[in-house]
């Protein structure tokens, strides 16, 4: 499959610093490509590579590029010469904003700057980050197994939260402009559900709260609350396979694995590591508490539309045309937590 790819292009990498960017960026050099990255400014940029140099010596040659999801500046620059690119930045907050637009506007918007700078520069496939955010969520009747076929529906604000309508609204806008004015490109999306597995440093995605939430001594009791885990490693292989699986284009890919309750993950924890046993809830905080507790706290409101709900995905679709092999849950969730060990954040 990749062999029929010309390496000497450089590969995009949209939102180069963050927890997923950085693993995507790590499998390309690991296969041998060229890798450029975006971040929103250049100061950032000897830290980042540093960073992944550690990892990949091979990182000190990526040429990074300065683009924000909010400015046309930058974006035709990065893209020049391009043959893939991965648009991975979005805003993904770790508390709600008051104005909902302060994450659909730049999800959106960033994705069609990405889309139309690639489009100019003659980019063959753009493999976006869209989010299980983009499929189980608004539904008055919801399916048991959500599928790529589902969407959520954006305008039921009771079942969403401006995080996950900015990620359907920015996924259907990206389809809409392929289909449109991007006609004769290619995109495929990457459709992750809760990304954990290891961090590079004390600096990750929102995601990696929960464990620091249940690790960090903050939360006394685990809100009734799951998800489906998936590692970051293995969504890094879902975005690497979608660029270069030929039949991968115009399709979304689930990456998901196993569903947890926020109590099993604690439990695990417990379990698995003995030192922290004491800063990790073993109480179950009661739903009505909750939402109680979330009409003056910004964090618990995000959780509030996942209260006592479970949303579940197949992640058949990447298995079988992608070739990708999905670890346990329970691997992502140690794995993630040994790291944030390791970097003393918890
Ligand atoms: P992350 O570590 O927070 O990365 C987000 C990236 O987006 C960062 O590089 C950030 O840059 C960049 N970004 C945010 N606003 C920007 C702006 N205005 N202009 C330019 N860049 C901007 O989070 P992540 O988990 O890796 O998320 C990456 C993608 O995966 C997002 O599209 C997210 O929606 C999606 N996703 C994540 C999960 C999950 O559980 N983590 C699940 C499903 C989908 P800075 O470093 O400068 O802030």
């Amino acid at each position: 499959m990749s062999d029929q790819i010309d390496k000497s292009a450089p590969v995009l990498v949209t939102g180069a610093s963050g927890y997923i960017a950085q693993q995507v960026i790590l499998l390309l050099l690991q296969k041998g490509y060229k890798v450029r990255g975006t971040v929103r400014s250049l100061d950032k940029a000897p830290a980042l590579k540093a960073l992944l140099a550690a990892q990949d010596p091979r990182a000190n040659e990526i040429e990074m590029f300065a683009a924000d999801l909010m400015s046309d500046a930058g974006w035709d620059e990065a893209v020049a010469g391009c043959t893939y690119v991965h648009h991975i930045a979005s805003p993904i907050p770790p508390e709600l904003p008051k104005d909902p637009n302060d994450l659909i506007v730049p999800a959106r918007d960033g994705a069609l700057r990405a889309l139309r700078a690639s489009k100019a520069a003659g980019v063959k496939r753009v493999i976006l980050t869209s989010s299980v955010a983009a499929i189980a969520y608004g539904y008055d009747d919801q399916p048991e197994i959500l599928s790529e076929a589902d969407w959520s529906n954006p305008d039921n604000l009771k079942d969403n939260t401006a995080y996950t309508r900015s990620k359907t609204i920015a996924e259907k806008a990206a389809w809409e402009y392929l289909s449109g004015p991007g006609q004769g490109m290619e995109m495929a999306t990457v459709n992750p559900s809760a990304v954990l597995g290891p961090v590079l440093s004390g600096d990750f995605s929102a995601s990696v709260g929960i464990l620091t939430q249940l690790m960090g001594g903050k939360l006394p009791a685990t809100p009734s609350v799951g998800f489906q885990i998936v590692d970051v490693r293995d969504v890094a292989a879902t975005h690497v396979a979608a660029m270069e699986t030929p039949g991968a284009a115009g399709h979304r890919f689930i990456a998901a694995s196993d569903y947890y309750w926020f109590a099993d993950i604690a439990k695990l924890l417990r379990e698995e590591f003995p030192a922290q046993r004491k800063k990790i809830p073993t109480r179950k905080l009661p739903s009505f508490l909750l939402r109680f507790l979330s009409i003056f706290n910004p964090v618990m409101k995000q959780v509030v539309p996942e209260l006592d709900k479970k949303r579940v995905v197949t992640n058949t679709k990447a298995q079988e045309m992608l070739g990708v092999t999905f670890r346990p849950g329970r691997e992502a969730i140690l794995a993630g937590a040994k790291s944030l060990i390791d970097h003393n954040v918890v």
